[in-house]
């Protein structure tokens, strides 16, 4: 799982693309078993590679950086996200929102040898309404023959429909161009938002740890509470909160002040409004019920934003609720339950009370500036050296891989590509990221560390 060759003018692209900030967002929308994992598979193609490389990177994944003709975009899998307990009509409905909300364009996926159906026309009309450039993917034409499955797909309405097999390939280069037609040059979230702009933060948490009362505290006032009709779709609502004498953009705030009444799915359809704000924000703050055990629900909405590559503050909110057995349980929860962001910074706070309110600023600059650090590559390759000298990698099948070179291609959050005499094992590439992080800090970062192997 690792790219062969020194091709250093991918490190240069990587680096020519670092300072452009977020890449536009391709959404892959559909109904179950359309073929939309295997698409975004193919999309990545090689790519993927390096994504698996990310020390610690697992499970639950959102989004991906895929490459085409030169240009990078991230591209979100939704197929993951369906075997939930929603019906089907409603999670493809859910998942079509999210779309809308968060991406810059869609690719839509039908199978082509099925035809369409009354789901895959109510999602139609859902995009249709949100105006985002659409591109439809026919899918599953293996050969010539069903081409002509392909055309019926024109009925749509949505224009051309690209007929492709994701499974061998055939005819997805075309599809592709066409997307990077539909996708803008930046994204259109994150217009108005580089350096100089308010820094965005997302205030993500499973329901009921109190990120509506947060919001009201930091923003120092009762706001009306807006009800919405659960699945109608509107546009997302940032709110500017001056805090710390800065004014900061909290995005998708109507994700969290909408009150949904899905008896069944509630916990799907949070998740999907969550993965939308991650999208747009810089910084992650996620609230945890500190007065309950830490859930795998908390610990999918850290690997979230971990994995979208978001600094990252965790805040333990119900502070006044704790007694002493609580905190001490509390404590021991997270040593052993996210010991794997130990580096987000944490503030135990109240919306309550209000206690502890002012550390909140201060945690989340202090996760901005380890995001945007950048170690220069004569520090760099000096620190690696170092390591190499004192920490070998163990000697494997009587060789022993070793690191050449390093460059830290990015920012926003740092990635690194290390240059390797041979495969890095995962336990090692935990160990340099460990090491990075005593040396060079980077306090609320994840980092991405890819390997590329000369044979
Ligand atoms: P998803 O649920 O939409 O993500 O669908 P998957 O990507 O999991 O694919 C569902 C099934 O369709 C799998 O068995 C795939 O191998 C198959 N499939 C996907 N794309 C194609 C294709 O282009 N041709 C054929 N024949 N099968 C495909
Ligand atoms: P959300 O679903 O994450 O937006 O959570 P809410 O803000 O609606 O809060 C859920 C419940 O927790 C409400 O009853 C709040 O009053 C309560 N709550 C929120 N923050 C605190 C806190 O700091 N202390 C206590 N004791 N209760 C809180």
């Amino acid at each position: 799982a690792v790219q062969e060759g020194f091709d250093l003018t991918d490190v240069e692209g990587d680096l020519a693309a670092a300072g452009h900030g977020p890449l536009p967002v391709l959404a892959v929308v559909g109904r179950p078993n359309v073929g939309k994992s295997t698409l975004v598979n193919r999309i990545l193609g090689r790519r993927e590679a390096v994504v698996e490389d990310r020390p610690g990177v697992t499970r639950d994944r959102v989004s991906y950086e895929a490459e085409w003709s030169g240009r990078r975009f991230k591209v979100v899998d939704t197929g993951g996200w369906e075997q939930d307990v929603l019906g089907i009509d409603a999670s493809v409905a859910a998942q079509a929102e999210f779309a809308i909300e968060a991406a810059d364009a869609v690719v839509f996926v039908v199978d082509a040898t099925v035809g369409a159906t009354d789901t895959d026309e109510a999602v139609v009309k859902l995009l249709r309404r949100a105006g985002k450039p659409v591109v439809l993917c026919a899918n599953k034409v293996d050969g010539p023959s069903a081409e002509a499955d392909a055309a019926m797909l024109w009925s749509l309405g949505l224009g051309e429909p690209y007929a492709v097999s994701a499974l061998h390939g055939r005819g997805t280069g075309d599809m592709l161009d066409a997307v990077l037609e539909a996708l803008p040059e930046a994204p259109a979230q994150t217009f108005g938002a580089t350096i100089g702009g308010p820094r965005r933060i997302a205030l993500i948490g499973r329901p009921n740890v109190g990120k509506s009362s947060l919001l009201n505290k930091v923003a120092g006032e009762e706001r009306v509470v807006v009800n919405e009709v659960a699945g109608t779709t509107r546009d997302p609502v940032d709110e500017m909160i001056e805090l710390g004498g800065i004014t900061w953009k909290f995005v998708d705030t109507a994700g969290i002040r909408r009150r949904v009444h899905l008896q069944e799915g509630a916990d799907y359809y949070a998740s999907l409004r969550t993965a939308a704000a991650v999208e747009k924000a810089e910084v992650a703050v996620v609230l945890i019920d500190a007065s309950e055990s830490i859930s795998v629900q908390d610990q999918r909405i850290i690997t979230m934003a971990v994995e979208a590559g978001r600094a990252l503050v965790i805040a333990y909110n119900k502070w006044d609720t704790l007694d002493e057995e609580r905190r001490y349980y509390l404590e021991r929860e997270i040593e052993t339950e996210l010991v794997q962001i130990q580096w987000a910074p944490r503030v135990n706070v109240s919306a309550r009370t209000g206690r502890h309110m002012e550390k909140l600023v201060p945690a989340i600059e202090t996760a901005l500036a380890g995001w945007e650090t950048r170690v220069p590559t004569g520090r760099l390759n000096s620190f690696l050296g170092e390591i190499v000298a004192s920490h070998p990698h163990p000697i494997r099948g009587g060789k022993q891989p070793r690191i050449l070179f390093g460059t830290q291609a990015g920012t926003r959050p740092p990635r690194f590509v290390l240059f390797a005499s041979g495969f890095l094992e995962a336990g090692y590439r935990r160990f340099i990221e460990r090491r990075l992080r005593e040396e060079f800090g980077f306090e609320g970062t994840p980092l991405q560390i890819s390997v590329r192997v000369r044979e």
